[in-house]
């Protein structure tokens, strides 16, 4: 049996294709193949077999996605780490992980520094060299390593299998029907499951081509956009793309825009249609499962991620009787099929599942009649004010829609009289006087009491984690501080 990169990746089929824009230069399929075999002969002299972990905690760069291609092909098991993390973070992951080898920007986290001549020195030294024997790997073998925190001081290592990355590469080609005419503007961190797995192994495994941007900056996106078919994202990348003019024009001939990580504000979404003309194509995923069900270009409903993804199988159980909803009831989301992870590394945490195999979300969320998921928050994050279920996204979806509020997050304090208490901060558009008294007033015209906010604080900016997500742990914390 073939190595996973093989597998998912035809590089004979797509010699001739570029597959990865690098400057002014573009790389083809079979040049990124040399490079990948070069970097796996590189590997092998340093002792790296088949099984081994290898980390990089490294700036992304075409370098960088090669090295992890690498990785893959030579059977090993690849640690992505977030490079901007404090030194203690990283050390404590690689205290975790227990790599054989590992490649850093930085000379102070030890290992192999990589920096500009890194690649080309690997081509000189081992372009054309014996290819290693590949050792055939089985589906439930390991090839991923994903931390989802590193700063607590207990990073949770997230462990994802061959079959993983081939289901995932397999299922999202086909419902985003992507072909070997998609150009890709990558704009995503490759330290995550989004911008290492997500985006880059469907495309590639079609021979689409990957016209990397190293950080998220909207002007320069906007300057690029024409050249691609499809971008993907997270809710605040597109928040900031509308906020420079020329979106519109710049995305008129891009087939298809992806949206997932985070809630998409119904204010954001609308935006982006009267801007672009075209719908973000939501999704929806978890670092432990990849990604579980998509729209596309052609199978879009607002308002939801989407349905099951091929092998995926979606259920709803309400938490109160422990027993599967019906359709269009609200409860946790329970998932099973082939992109759902192996179990986690440096922690006592098993993975939830039912005795039946599903992998238990902690999402709330609803499926209708034809198999469309709606998300309704985080379970943890959902508050029961005087025992009614009051959903943070429904409130922050109200709040977006007054005048003036630029974003909104919603969550519950613990309360003396209603149990929880639901208290909100907002970011107001520029040269917005509203007081939140005002706006408290304004939102209980619309909306059932138990939804309108006892506090509403007004705030700069959200504190958000690299992927743009509202940190509300810290947002809380910066709160009860004021
Ligand atoms: P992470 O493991 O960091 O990727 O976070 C996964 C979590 O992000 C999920 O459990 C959801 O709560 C949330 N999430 C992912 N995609 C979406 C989406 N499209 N809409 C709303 N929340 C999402």
């Amino acid at each position: 049996m073939a190595d996973v990169v093989s597998r998912i990746i035809d590089f004979r089929a797509h010699a001739d294709r570029p597959a990865v824009i690098t400057g002014a230069d573009t790389l083809s399929y079979a040049q990124i193949e040399t490079r990948i075999d070069a970097i796996c002969a590189y590997m092998s002299a340093q002792g790296v077999m088949a099984g081994d972990r290898v980390a990089f905690a490294l700036p992304k760069s075409v370098a960088g996605l090669l090295l992890f291609l690498a990785i893959l092909r030579s059977g090993a098991v690849a640690v992505p780490i977030n490079p901007a993390q404090p030194e203690e973070a990283i050390a404590n992951i690689l205290a975790c992980a227990g790599p054989k080898l590992v490649l850093t920007s930085s000379e102070a986290l030890g290992g192999v520094t990589v920096d500009d001549m890194w690649l080309p020195g690997i081509l000189d030294a081992y372009a054309g060299a014996q290819m290693v024997d590949l050792v055939p790997l089985g589906a439930d073998d390991p090839a991923l390593i994903l931390f989802t925190s590193g700063t607590t001081g207990a990073p949770k290592g997230v462990v994802h299998s061959v079959g993983s990355l081939e289901a995932t590469a397999r299922a999202l080609a086909s419902v985003w029907e992507i072909t070997e005419a998609d150009i890709l503007l990558h704009a995503l961190p490759t330290y995550h499951a989004h911008g290492l797995i997500v985006s880059l192994l469907p495309l590639l495994s079609r021979g689409a081509e990957i016209l990397p941007h190293t950080t998220f900056e909207p002007r320069r996106i906007l300057r690029d956009l024409p050249r691609a078919t499809v971008m993907m994202g997270v809710p605040f990348h597109y928040q900031q793309l509308l906020s420079v003019p020329g979106l519109g024009a710049a995305g008129a001939g891009i087939r298809l825009f992806t949206c997932g990580s985070a809630p998409l504000p119904p204010a954001l979404a609308e935006a982006f249609r009267a801007e672009v003309g075209k719908d973000l194509a939501e999704r929806y995923g978890m670092t432990e499962t990849m990604i579980s069900t998509a729209n596309s270009a052609s199978h879009l409903r607002r308002g939801t991620v989407g349905r099951a993804l091929e092998g995926v199988e979606l259920r709803i159980r309400d938490p109160q009787t422990d027993t599967i909803c019906a359709a269009n009831q609200v409860g946790e989301l329970e998932l099973r099929g082939p992109t759902v992870f192996s179990g986690y590394i440096g922690t006592d945490v098993v993975a939830p599942l039912t005795d039946d195999g599903f992998f238990k979300t902690g999402d709330l969320g609803e499926i209708d009649e034809d198999g469309y998921l709606t998300l309704r928050g985080r379970s943890k994050d959902l508050i029961i004010y005087c025992g009614i279920n009051v959903y943070p996204g429904d409130v922050e979806a109200e709040l977006e829609a007054l005048p003036g509020v630029a974003s909104a997050c919603v969550f519950g304090v613990p309360d003396q009289m209603t149990g929880e208490a639901v208290y909100a901060a907002l970011v107001v558009d520029q040269g917005c006087a509203t007081t939140p008294a005002e706006f408290r007033l304004q939102l209980a015209r619309k909306v059932a009491s138990h939804r309108v906010p006892k506090r509403i604080f007004l705030v700069d900016a959200f504190p958000r984690n690299p992927m743009g997500k509202i940190d509300r742990r810290k947002l809380c914390a910066d709160l009860n501080k004021t």
